[in-house]
């Protein structure tokens, strides 16, 4: 990345404060944004996106413009925004997940996607479950895998505490994913009990991700599972300290587990 960078506060380079036009010309349009996630993917991760994929992200991050418009589906709005904070972010993942890429991965929580539709779109034999417990989100999530006619993608308008207990998806998962979804302890009776034994939970998460680590030996007991480690991750321009926690599942969970919507959340296996 050659572009010079200034510190916010510097004064410009002219000394006058830049016109609107000066400004808008500065902030990347979707094209630029996503040009900008295939150098990304490439330096960062090794992955070299096809002339398809970056169609299908391009395609991808158009609808999450226009759909976010009438509704309120993610936070991030700006093309650059959610070319690194939900696409690459979503794509971290990938260096992690070796034969798990062609096998069965869940996405708990996914919102309008996140990280499981970045992850298929670069994994063609990802066989992937959105699980989603808000309506219009999920709906969302199905109108993208149409549109790019995604094969083996299955979208859930569920709760998380439901799918763990349906015979169809429990203990079925290579992999268990979330970000953003709930804290370690809580999000670890979402996503265990969908694992098989052997599989694995990788869970996105933030500067906390140590604490609450930390935090959840009980519930990895009583779950069946064991942290094997943290990940850190860095993304372009973000800060904040950003890992990938990685938590093998050692045995069967109890039938006990997960417990009835809502009460994971409520009363959390924390120590
Ligand atoms: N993973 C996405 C969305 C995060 S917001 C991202 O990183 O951008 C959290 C999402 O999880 C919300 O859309 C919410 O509806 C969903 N969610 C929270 N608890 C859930 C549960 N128990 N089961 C299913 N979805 C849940």
């Amino acid at each position: 990345m050659t572009a010079a960078r200034r510190a916010p506060d510097d004064p410009p380079p002219s000394g006058a404060a830049p016109s609107v036009a000066d400004a808008t010309a500065r902030l990347p349009d979707p094209a630029d944004a996503i040009e900008r996630l295939r150098d990304w993917a490439k330096e960062r991760l090794g992955l070299s996106l096809s002339a398809r994929q970056v169609e299908a992200f391009a395609w991808y991050l158009d609808e999450l413009l226009r759909r976010n418009a009438q509704q309120n589906l993610t936070a991030v709005v700006d093309p650059l925004g959610i070319a690194v904070k939900h696409f690459l972010d979503s794509l971290t993942l990938v260096p992690l997940l070796g034969q798990a890429a062609s096998g069965r991965m869940v996405d708990v929580g996914t919102g309008a996607g996140f990280p499981g539709l970045p992850l298929r779109i670069v994994c063609p034999g990802l066989r992937l479950v959105l699980v989603e417990a808000t309506g219009k989100k999920a709906e969302f999530c199905r109108s993208i895998v149409e549109g790019l006619g995604l094969k083996g993608v299955e979208v859930l308008h569920a709760r998380a505490e439901e799918v763990g207990r349906d015979p169809q998806h429990r203990q079925r998962y290579d992999v268990a994913t979330a970000r953003a979804v709930a804290a370690l302890p809580v999000l670890l009776e979402y996503l265990l009990p969908l694992v098989r034994v052997g599989g694995r939970v990788l869970a996105l998460k933030g500067e906390n991700a140590a604490v609450e680590a930390h935090g959840s030996q009980r519930a990895l007991e009583l779950l069946g599972g064991r942290l094997q480690q943290l990940h850190p991750v860095e993304l372009p321009g973000v800060a904040e300290p950003r890992y990938i926690v990685e938590v093998e599942k050692t045995a069967a969970t109890s039938e006990i587990y997960p417990r009835r919507t809502g009460i994971p959340a409520k009363r959390p296996l924390a120590d």
